[in-house]
C-alpha cells in the first residue's frame, strides 16, 4: 500500500534526518520496516519533501530518476547518516571511523552534480531547475556535519526517529509532541490507572 507522506513523516526537520526515518521503529527488529522497501516510494517521498523541506531546498523541485542503482545509493547514505548522526546525539561526538562510510555515500551522490551551494549553506542554483534528489540529500548531510549542527540531533525516546532540536532552551524531547507525546502521556495514565486499580483490590 502507498505510504501517506504527511507532515508527521517529516518530523526530523531536515531532509537527511527525515530521511533517515524512512525506516520506522529502529532498533526494534521484531517491529522494524522500511518504507523505502518499495523503491517507487522513494520518488513520493521526495515528492512531499519539495513541500515540507521548502525551506532548506530553497523553493526548489526535487527529482528522482528511478533505477535501482539510485535507490541503492540513498539507501547507502540513508543508513550510513543514520548511524553516524544516531552515535553523535547518543554521545555527543562524532566517530571519525563513522565518517568515511558516509562520505563515500555522499560523494556517490553528488557525483555529476551542477549544483551550487550559497553562502547561506542552501542550494543556489536555477530556481526554475529541480535539484536531484541525491543530491539534495547529501547536501542536507554535509550540512548537518558541518559547524556541528548535529549537536542539534536527538533521538524520540518513543519512536526511536532522529529529529534536530531547534527549540530556544533545547528541550525538545518527542519527534513530535503530537504523536509520540500524547503516546507516552497515554501510556502513563494507563500505567498510573493501572496501580491505582492494583492499590483498590489491595486495599
Ligand atoms: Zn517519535
Amino acid at each position: 500500500m502507498a505510504v501517506a507522506w504527511t507532515k508527521h513523516r517529516f518530523s526530523g526537520g531536515l531532509l537527511v534526518l527525515d530521511t533517515t526515518n524512512t525506516v520506522v521503529l529502529r532498533g526494534d527488529p521484531a517491529r522494524m520496516f522500511d518504507r523505502f522497501e518499495d523503491t517507487a516510494e522513494i520518488a513520493r517521498f521526495a515528492s512531499a519533501a519539495e513541500g515540507f523541506r521548502s525551506a532548506e531546498l530553497g523553493g526548489r523541485r526535487l527529482s528522482f530518476q528511478a533505477s535501482e542503482a539510485a535507490a541503492g545509493r540513498v539507501v547507502a547514505l540513508r543508513e550510513a547518516a543514520d548511524r553516524l548522526f544516531r552515535a553523535a546525539a547518543a554521545e555527543g561526538s562524532v566517530q571519525t571511523g563513522e565518517l568515511p562510510e558516509l562520505l563515500r555515500a555522499c560523494a556517490a551522490c553528488l557525483d555529476g552534480s551542477a549544483e551550487r551551494i550559497g553562502p547561506d549553506g542552501l542550494p543556489s542554483g536555477d530556481p526554475s531547475q529541480p535539484i536531484r534528489f541525491e543530491a539534495a540529500l547529501a547536501v542536507s548531510a554535509l550540512a548537518l556535519l558541518a559547524d556541528r549542527a548535529w549537536e542539534k540531533v536527538r533521538i524520540c525516546p518513543n519512536c526511536n526517529w532522529l529529529f534536530v532540536d531547534r527549540s530556544r532552551n533545547a528541550s525538545r524531547l518527542w519527534c513530535d509532541m503530537s504523536v509520540c507525546g500524547n503516546r507516552s502521556k497515554a501510556k502513563r495514565h494507563y500505567e498510573r490507572r493501572k496501580v491505582a486499580e492494583k492499590e483498590a483490590v489491595d486495599a
